[in-house]
């Protein structure tokens, strides 16, 4: 069990989210019938559409532990200032010291955060009372 906010890695969440199962792909990599659901260009597609030869993008899990200040900005649907948080905290944890994977990574955690709240169902507290 993981003890760290999926989104931000600071440590100690206190809500977990569940989203409709999904994954990040193009549309070629789903059934030919398959409604895909495109915001912008992004197309995520729930994960029981998804070819199952072709399907090769990543699959997510439905289940998102989050920290204090990532629960509050998801709350408030607030993806800028989630993805500004993340990427802070990567930037101070070392991980983004190379501009190149900054503005790589701010592109794909940007689509990941959009793909999230379109597929959001609902929190529950962190960890589960007894
Ligand atoms: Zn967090």
């Amino acid at each position: 069990m993981t003890s760290q906010c999926d989104f931000c890695s600071r440590p100690s969440p206190s809500a977990r989210y569940h989203t409709h199962p999904f994954s990040l792909t193009t549309p070629d990599q789903v059934c030919g019938d398959t409604p895909v659901s495109n915001i912008d260009e992004l197309s995520p597609v729930a994960t029981e559409n998804f070819h199952p030869t072709y399907g090769t993008g990543a699959i997510m899990s439905p289940e998102w532990l989050a920290c204090d200040t990532c629960s509050q900005l998801i709350d408030a649907r607030d993806l800028t200032g989630l993805l500004t948080h993340c990427l802070t905290q990567f930037q101070e944890s070392g991980l983004l010291a190379d501009p190149c994977r900054n503005t790589a990574m701010t592109a794909a955690y940007h689509q990941l955060f959009r793909a999230f709240f379109h597929h959001l169902r609902y929190r529950e507290p962190w960890p589960p009372s007894p």
